[in-house]
């Protein structure tokens, strides 16, 4: 597999930087987020007003958050946004008030089953307002009065996302997105922002056939408003990609497209079998990250999301147990492999037709067994067999590499080798 040596330790280090960011759908932590990608990859903002109609949606007003807090009798902060950003409802209305704690409480959100984590809740499409806290600690508080405040407002702005687009050579173009709008949590969503701008950057020196776009965006309002806004140029998506989940130390998960079969799909696949690390892979289902809107019947694009666990499905998902020690450099730069290596099968996966297809070209007089070299010469034998016989003009070199169930490279070597010996040509 195609590694980038240190990457791991330079994409933990860059999920540490943004990690302190309090993001949310629209605001300065989304910004500033945007602001730290742009310093390491071509990234072009846009900005969408709110009040704008995205389909069935409307882009937000913008949420500022200066402090938020409340304070026991003695006028200690027993919660404190400053000391950790999931402490707040995320997208919280202003309030500031005095009550007891049975008025409080319901505005309070714990997890009796996880009493040391503070769980990660927002109010994005309703008004309210409230605090999170580790369930021992509201344990601990005592009955009487509490002086409450979110300091922040809602107001008339607008919605930023980013944008990175590697050029190919070609017209087809791959769509790789990562949500970018949780606050202070690292493996759902810093782990994929990091590894998507490392990809971007391998990329950018590979001079691929593909077009590369990379969108950082808020979570479904921010998918849904970058299509409403490309609908036009949906239809050169051969390949997409949802990227989360990418640091922690489980094996990999693949959700596959709406289709199914698409050749993204297959690529992973074939990709993950070969690594040999653990993975599993789930059909489509309309939940889940940004795939739902990709995959909508009316854009229905092959999309699929690649994650290492599945998110919703371990204990530290969406509380502040997500944190810097959850994910390791060594899953995030082998997560980073397992991307390049599907990127470099979507970049050489042709179909090609057999300019000798009336039994087998006579490969030894050809030179074609004498420059085999390496440790797997059996296998290269196999692969320039499987292709000749499979390159009817109806099988691509990854439909061959899964029939013969050989790695991908193998197979695209020994189509490079027969067609430089005329024996193929491109379908
Ligand atoms: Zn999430």
């Amino acid at each position: 597999m195609i590694g980038v040596p240190g990457a791991g330790v330079a994409m933990h280090a860059l999920i540490a930087e943004l990690y302190p960011i309090c993001r949310s759908i629209t605001g300065a932590g989304l910004r500033q987020t945007l602001a730290r990608i742009a310093r390491e990859i071509p990234l072009v903002v846009h900005e969408v007003p709110s009040g704008t109609r995205v389909f069935d949606w409307t882009v937000p007003r913008e949420w500022t958050i200066r402090d938020a807090w409340v304070r026991d009798a003695a006028g200690r902060r027993v919660i404190d946004f400053q000391r950790h950003n999931l402490h707040v409802v995320n997208y919280s209305v202003p309030v500031r008030a005095r009550m007891t704690l049975a008025e409080l409480r319901p505005h309070l959100h714990t997890l009796p089953d996880q009493p040391d984590a503070i769980p990660y809740r927002t109010s994005y499409y309703k008004e309210s307002w409230g605090f999170c806290l580790a369930h021992r600690q509201l344990e601990q508080m005592p009955e009487g009065e509490y002086e409450v405040c979110i300091d922040a407002d809602l107001h008339d702005g607008h919605l930023s996302y980013g944008e990175c687009l590697v050029p190919g050579s070609g017209p087809d173009e791959v769509l790789i997105s990562c949500h970018a709008c949780h606050p202070s949590l690292c493996d759902d969503n810093l782990s994929g922002i990091a590894v998507a701008v490392f990809a971007a950057r391998a990329l950018a020196q590979a001079r691929p056939r593909h077009s590369f776009r990379f969108v950082f965006l808020p979570g479904t309002i921010g998918a849904i408003t970058w299509l409403s806004r490309n609908e036009d140029r949906v239809g050169s998506i051969r390949h997409g990609l949802v990227l989360t989940c990418l640091g922690d130390r489980g094996g990999f998960t693949y959700k596959r497209s709406r289709r199914g079969n698409a050749p993204v799909d297959a690529a992973v696949e074939h990709v993950l079998r070969h690594t040999g690390t653990a993975h599993r892979t789930l059909d489509f289902s309309p939940y889940g990250y940004d795939e739902r809107q990709y995959n909508s019947p009316g854009f229905n694009l092959p999309v699929g999301c690649l994650m290492r666990s599945e998110h919703g499905r371990f204990p530290q998902y969406h509380t502040s147990l997500d944190d810097l020690d959850f994910v390791a450099p060594r899953s995030l730069e082998e997560s980073l492999a397992v991307l390049l290596a599907v990127f470099q099968v979507l970049e050489h996966n042709r179909t090609f037709r057999n300019l000798n297809p009336k039994c087998e070209p006579q490969l030894g007089r050809r030179g074609l067994y004498s420059g085999l070299g390496g440790t797997d010469i059996r296998q290269q034998e196999l692969a320039m067999l499987w292709v000749l016989n499979l390159s009817d003009g109806d099988h691509d070199l990854l439909s061959i590499a899964q029939r013969a169930d050989l790695p991908f490279a193998v197979v695209a070597e020994a189509a490079r080798r027969l067609a430089a010996h005329d024996l193929l040509a491109p379908a």
